[in-house]
């Protein structure tokens, strides 16, 4: 058994589609893959429909934005009903909450003296949702950036032109659109928050107050003592432990799809819970 329960596909901000994405865990010997794109499940279904074909499992999953005391933070979804009214009003929030965005950093760009609205309509799936990465390649196309790192350092955050400040649903919110459905919540890269251990055991009490008894312990960028720091509050805190690369792009070479370190055998994994 391998499993990777975080990747996007270009249905929000991946490069592959929904079929090259499984095509690409087969090639990695996974047997388990989740679909977690960022505020939409668009691409579940084609999803399923290669992953049958291929004889691997597919967990269907979305990747919500939230905020939980002013801080944006990622929670995944897992197993969750796609269909579901509750993943249907979620995605038809946040992906609202997407447009008035984009809409909002092309106003900006352009008072900046920069209009990306063609590259970027060109970049964004039809059915998908418009990021952040999403301008940033926009940037790269206009030869305003070399990468997308300088993208992020230039631009999209705040203090810088095309930086909208977001409210996205509060955490409790989150929880029930995907405990609704029947998924499991999961905090989404723990360590990528900067938050101390104290302000972080702060989160894990709200998040149990929500119903989210998740952390995703291990990725390709989480160092081992991190992930062993996670573990430990998996052990201390009754949680479920994930584990995904959050791939991206085979262009990524920090985050290759299948490349996080298997959870030690001590954790209750978070698909004993589907
Ligand atoms: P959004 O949810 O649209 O605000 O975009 C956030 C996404 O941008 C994250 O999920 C990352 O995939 C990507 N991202 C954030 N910071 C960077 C960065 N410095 N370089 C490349 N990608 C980034
Ligand atoms: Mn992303
Ligand atoms: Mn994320
Ligand atoms: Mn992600």
């Amino acid at each position: 058994m391998k499993y990777d329960l975080h990747a996007h596909s270009y249905y929000s901000d991946g490069d592959l589609s929904p079929q090259e994405l499984v095509a690409l865990a087969v090639e990695k010997e996974i047997t388990h893959l989740a679909l977690t794109d960022h505020d939409t499940v668009v691409g579940i279904d084609q999803a399923t429909a290669a992953s049958n074909e291929a004889g691997i499992e597919l967990i269907p999953g979305v990747e919500f934005s939230c905020s939980w005391r002013g801080q944006l933070l990622h929670v995944l979804g897992l197993n969750i009903e796609a269909q579901h009214d509750a993943i249907k009003q979620g995605e038809q929030t946040n992906k609202q909450l997407r447009l008035k965005r984009a809409e909002a950093m092309h106003e900006d760009f352009i008072k900046h003296g920069i209009d990306l609205r063609d590259e970027v309509a060109a970049l964004v799936s039809s059915q998908g949702v418009p990021t952040r990465p999403h301008f940033a390649q926009a940037l790269i196309n206009k030869e305003l950036v070399k990468n997308k790192n300088q993208a992020f350092k230039r631009y999209l955050v705040r203090g810088k032109p095309g930086f909208i400040p977001m409210e996205w649903p509060e955490l409790d919110t989150i929880a029930q659109w995907i405990t609704a459905s029947g998924g499991v919540a999961v905090l989404a890269h723990p360590m990528r928050y900067k938050f101390t251990r104290t302000k972080l055991i702060r989160l894990i009490h709200d998040m149990q107050d929500c119903g989210i008894n998740a952390l995703e312990v291990t990725t390709p960028v989480t160092l081992p003592q991190q992930s062993k720091m996670l573990a430990e509050l998996c052990i201390e805190f009754d949680l479920l432990a994930s584990t995904g690369s959050d791939f991206h792009s085979p262009a990524q070479p920090w985050a290759k799809l299948g490349s996080a370190t298997p959870l030690a055998a001590e954790l209750q994994p978070v698909w004993s819970a589907f």
